[in-house]
């Protein structure tokens, strides 16, 4: 072999195969997520042919492997990082920059059971830059939970993970199957070459051939979702980083993530609702039985206040568009509101109360602002103000209930509180289901408890024939909170009809509590 590899492709110069003949195949990840297991449970005993091959370097480990009837040359960059100084990041990019730069295909690995960390995040986006093939391994993943957890690392971008365990040898085949159908397809005489020094080639070269006719893979690339800690991540990086355009986003949810940390503890909410419903009462109510601690100040738009108060479990910052009402005075009579008001609020706000009155009944126009409300993604509580003045109680908050079921299908199990602005009867729930729906809103749901769930409603009802084939959908994972955003993927999984998504929808919030916040549903289409 080492002959071999030593002679000059002379007769072809635009061969296309790597310099050594070989296709490479490169095992990456972060240290200690089991590479060179896996590197040995490909290598086998065929390592022994290269183990003091001379100019390899001692810390690097390459093997020869035969997978499926192809030849290849296996580099595992495990013994590489332990030799790099510097941070963390710095010696998983030293190690495996050259060896992945040299790769026809990477094997990128993550430990199945610590879960996607902020390095296999920051590899990952670093990896995908690199134009390269890449097969994502989620080792460890033995066993039924295993295999679940796995499934996690589709948030990072690299397509299908395959759960895999290269301890006790589960998904080994399926991922020497991926990897023959992942590398450049051999011309037949390439093919032919490649194999000829090893033993029983005639077969190994037979198949080589078969498989070099197989289309090669393609990788589906979603965007990076997964929530990771964006600070640490920046923290351990470079200026090539900073000019890196995938970089800014990093960036940009970083800043996210601190600007969430700055206002720790500080529940931001807002009171919407049409003129004279009763929030500046509501406001004063508030501000008289919570202990004030700053405010009113000028909100964050010309035509909003906001005052920060405590209530046993925190500060809450109450937004309130002063502007909106001073409109609303001018046009009372038309009981004009400015939707563009309202949407200020909103974004200010992670759980907004909308107030009604409740002598009124729920109206079109309070219907209209909550569907503002869900479509920025807030929490949302329903405010059932005036009740000192409702005659009969029961009937008026049937109607309502009734009204909320028709109509406000969006954020179903919505918290409605009623009580009296003026006299303060009730008001004292308020906050608490505010906090209710804060938490609600900032729900994560394991992705091993939303496959489970996700099989089952699977098997309730089969998803329906789309142009007279199945959608097979195959995992969900939840990709963000604020409000919770879960991914789901599957073949043409974009094309599933909206009242099977609605179906999906409901059963999530059932299932796992998601009252009254509205619920984002991506689906990605694999192949
Ligand atoms: P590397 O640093 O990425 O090369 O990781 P190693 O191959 O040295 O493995 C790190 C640790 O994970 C070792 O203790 C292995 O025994 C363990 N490990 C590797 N593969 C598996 C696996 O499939 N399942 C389990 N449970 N442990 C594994
Ligand atoms: P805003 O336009 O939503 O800020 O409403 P205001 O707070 O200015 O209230 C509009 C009118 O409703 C005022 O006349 C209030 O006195 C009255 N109001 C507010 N809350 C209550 C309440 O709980 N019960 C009754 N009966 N009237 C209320």
């Amino acid at each position: 072999m080492a002959e071999r590899r030593k002679t000059p492709r002379a007769s072809r110069p635009e061969a296309p195969l790597p310099k050594e003949g070989l296709p490479t195949v490169v095992i990456a990840g972060r240290p200690n997520v089991g590479k060179s297991t896996l590197f040995n449970r490909l290598v086998g005993r065929r390592q022994a042919l290269v183990a003091d091959q001379p100019g390899v370097t001692r810390d690097r480990k390459e093997g020869e492997a035969m997978l499926r009837g192809r030849l290849v040359r296996l580099i595992d960059t495990a013994g590489l990082e332990e030799a790099a100084p510097d941070t963390l990041y710095g010696r998983m990019r030293a190690s495996s920059e050259s060896a992945v730069q040299q790769a026809d295909l990477v094997l990128f690995c993550i430990d199945a059971r610590a879960g996607i960390t902020p390095a296999d995040a920051h590899f990952a986006s670093w990896l995908r830059r690199q134009n390269r093939k890449v097969i994502l391994v989620a080792n460890k993943a033995e066993g039924r939970s295993g295999a679940a957890a796995a499934m996690e690392a589709f948030s990072l971008g690299l397509g299908d993970p395959l759960a895999l365990s290269a301890e006790h040898g589960d998904g080994i085949a399926d991922l020497m199957g991926e990897i023959a159908e992942s590398l450049p397809p051999m011309a037949e005489a390439e093919a032919a070459e490649a194999v000829e020094p090893v033993k029983g080639s005639a077969r190994a070269r037979a198949r080589a051939a078969r498989e070099a006719k197989g289309q090669p893979k393609t990788s589906v690339q979603p965007e990076p979702e997964v929530e990771v800690n964006f600070a640490d991540i920046l923290e351990g990086s470079t200026q090539a980083d900073a000019d890196d355009p995938m970089f800014a986003e990093f960036a940009e949810q970083a800043a996210f993530v601190e600007d969430e940390t700055a206002v720790a503890g500080v529940l931001k909410i807002a009171f919407v609702g049409r003129p004279n419903a009763g929030k500046s009462t509501l406001l004063n109510r508030v501000l008289g039985e919570e202990r004030m601690i700053t405010g009113p100040e000028p909100g964050l738009t010309r035509d909003s206040i906001a005052v920060m108060v405590r209530d046993e479990h925190g500060e809450v910052q109450i937004v309130d568009t002063a502007g909106l009402r001073r409109k609303a005075r001018i046009d009372e009579r038309l009981e004009k509101m400015s939707t563009s008001a309202t949407i200020e609020a909103l974004k200010m706000a992670e759980v907004v109360v909308l107030v009604i009155d409740a002598t009124l009944g729920l109206h079109e126009q309070d219907l209209q602002i909550a569907r503002l409300i869900e479509r920025e993604g807030r929490g949302c509580v329903l405010a059932l103000n005036k009740w000192d003045a409702v005659e009969d109680r029961v009937a008026t908050r049937k109607a309502i209930y009734d009204r909320l079921e028709i109509s406000l299908t969006q954020m179903r199990g919505i918290e409605v509180v009623s009580f009296s602005a003026t006299t303060g009867a009730g008001v004292n729930k308020l906050l608490p289901a505010v906090r209710r729906t804060a938490e609600i809103w900032n729900t994560r749901v394991s992705t091993g408890e939303l496959n489970r769930w996700f099989d089952s409603a699977l098997e309730r009802h089969a998803p329906p024939l789309v142009s007279g084939r199945r959608l097979k959908l195959r995992y969900i994972t939840q990709v963000k909170s604020r409000p919770p955003t879960f991914l789901i993927f599957g073949t043409r999984a974009e094309q599933l009809p909206d009242d099977y998504r609605r179906y999906l929808v409901n059963g999530l919030r059932e299932s796992f509590g998601l009252d009254g916040v509205p619920i984002r549903l991506q689906l990605r289409g694999t192949k």
